[in-house]
This record gives structure tokens, sequence and C-alpha cells, in this order.
């Protein structure tokens, strides 16, 4: 038996492989897609998981339909990073007039499409806009406003760093009503997760961690922050998820609510931040 092993911190995941699918090395990054056993195909950039078919819809849903159901009627949507093309696949099923996703990579896109197939079409509507670009200089020459802003981002590196620290926060709060994004894992990226919180309290108003579970990515639980207008009783998230008629594999508004109670240790980790 063949395996991918991810490492983080003194533990790791192991994945049995069938066959690696494609190899390439972008201007970026390494880029790697998998024949799992038992996961489906398997996404991994620069020796770390980004997604598998199984688990996808856990993280894709959560990070998009938290933020998405807290808006009243979300026409205009950006999505930073998420060249894989499933937070696109769920962002399209609030019926946006407009989803502008903007990706530093454009191989990300080009291997995705070919040899994953997540985004289902995403990246063929004709509501969609795909820019290759970095995510931090689009926001600092747009002039437009977005509805909601998602960050889906890769682990901290040099050129995904720019899109987790105040000053790109500092952007997104004047350019939408609301802004989400991944915050790693705060069990297994604990730094990382706190420097996150620390960028959030300098940039917002008001924010808050929500978490979710997600088996293939460092120790299965990960974390999400969002901030500005997000407050929502489980009446109007129950009437807006069946008002959108959204189908989901893992998100209902019971979860939505569920997932902003947090564990003491990590309303500690927030305090301290
Ligand atoms: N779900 C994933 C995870 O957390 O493991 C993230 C997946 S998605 C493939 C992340 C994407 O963000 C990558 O394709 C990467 O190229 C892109 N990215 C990183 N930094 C970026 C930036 N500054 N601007 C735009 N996209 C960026």
């Amino acid at each position: 038996m063949e395996w991918f092993v991810e490492e983080y911190n003194g533990a790791a995941l192991k994945i049995a492989v069938k066959k690696k699918i494609v190899e390439k090395l972008s201007k970026f990054q390494k880029i790697e897609i998998y024949e799992t056993v038992s996961f489906g195909k398997m996404l991994v950039l620069d020796g770390k998981i980004q997604l598998t078919e199984k688990d996808e819809a856990f993280y894709h849903e959560m990070l998009v339909h938290v933020p998405l159901i807290s808006h009243k009627d979300p026409k205009k949507v950006l999505i930073v990073g998420g060249g894989d093309g499933g937070s696109l696949r769920e962002v399209l099923k609030h019926d946006p007039e407009e989803a502008v996703l903007v990706e530093i990579d454009g191989e990300v896109i080009e291997l995705s499409k070919k040899y994953l197939g997540i985004d289902g079409g995403a990246f063929e509507d004709n509501r969609v806009s795909v820019l290759v670009e970095d995510g931090y200089e689009f926001l600092k020459e747009s002039k437009e406003k977005f509805d909601v802003i998602i960050v889906d981002g890769t682990d901290p590196n040099p050129f995904s760093m720019r899109i987790s620290e105040e000053e790109f926060y500092g952007l997104s709060n004047k350019k939408c009503d609301i802004f989400t994004t991944q915050s790693q894992s705060p069990f297994a990226q604990r730094d990382y997760f706190k420097q996150v919180v620390r960028s959030l309290k300098k940039s917002f108003e008001s924010f808050k961690i929500y978490l979710g579970f997600v088996p293939t990515y460092p120790l299965g639980l990960w974390s999400y922050a969002i901030a500005k207008n997000f407050e929502l009783d489980l009446d109007v998230v129950k009437e807006r998820f069946e008002s959108r008629e959204l189908k989901t594999k893992y998100y209902s508004p019971e979860v939505h609510v569920a997932s902003f109670s947090l564990p003491r240790w990590i309303e500690k980790l927030i305090e301290e931040a």
C-alpha cells in the first residue's frame, strides 16, 4: 500500500493512495492531485492537503453558507483564493447576481477543472468572473463593493500571508457587509490561529469564530471567522435556508447556530490573542 503523509507539529495524517494523477510546479507552489483508496480524489499544495472529494463539502459549506445565510440578500460575492471551485459551487446555490473569484495561481484552477471537477460547472456559469491575480492587490485597486467577501486561502506562506493580515482585513472591512475567512486549526496551528484573531481584533469592530469538523485537515477540528453583520437567531437561519432551497451535506440551520459555541480553551486563545 502506498501512503501520502502530511505532518504537522509532531503529528501526522496518512492517506492510502492508488496513484498520483498529476504533479506540477507552478510559479507559486507544487500542485499534486491523487486518486486515494477511500477519500476519492485529493488536491495537495506544497505537501498540504487542500481537499478530498469525500469531505470537501464539510469545509466549503461551512465557509460559504454561514456568511451567505447571514446576509439578507447576497447579490455580489467575492471569493479570494478557492481555485479548486468548491466555494464557488456553494456560493452559486444562493443565486447571486455576480460572483468574482480571485485566485493567484491559474494552474490550480486549470488542474482542478481538468482533474477534480468539484466546481460542478461553476467556472462556466455566466454570473462568474475569474481573475488570476493576488487577492490583496485586487482589493487594494478595486472600487467595487461586495455583499460578502470569503477568503478561501492556503496555509501560511509568503503569498497567502498577504490575505490573512491586518492590512487586507482593513481593506475588506471597507468593501463588504460580511467578511469570512478560514482560520486554520486552533489546536494544531495555534500560533497561526492567534495571529489571525489578532488581525481581526485590529481590523473589525465585531467578529466571531465558529467551528467545524473536516477529517482530512490537521487533527480534524477546523475554525472560521466571520466579521461585521452576522448575528442571527435560529428562526431567521431556518427561514433563509428553506426559502433558498439549499441542498447540503454538512451545513444545517442547527449546525450554523451551534458552530458558534466554543469550548473554553478556544475562548481563552481568542482572549489572549
Ligand atoms: N480549502 C483549502 C485549505 O484551507 O486547505 C484552501 C484551498 S484553495 C486551493 C486555496 C487557494 O488560495 C490556493 O489555490 C492558492 O493559490 C490561493 N491563494 C493563496 N494566496 C493567495 C492570494 N494572495 N491571492 C489569491 N489567492 C491566493
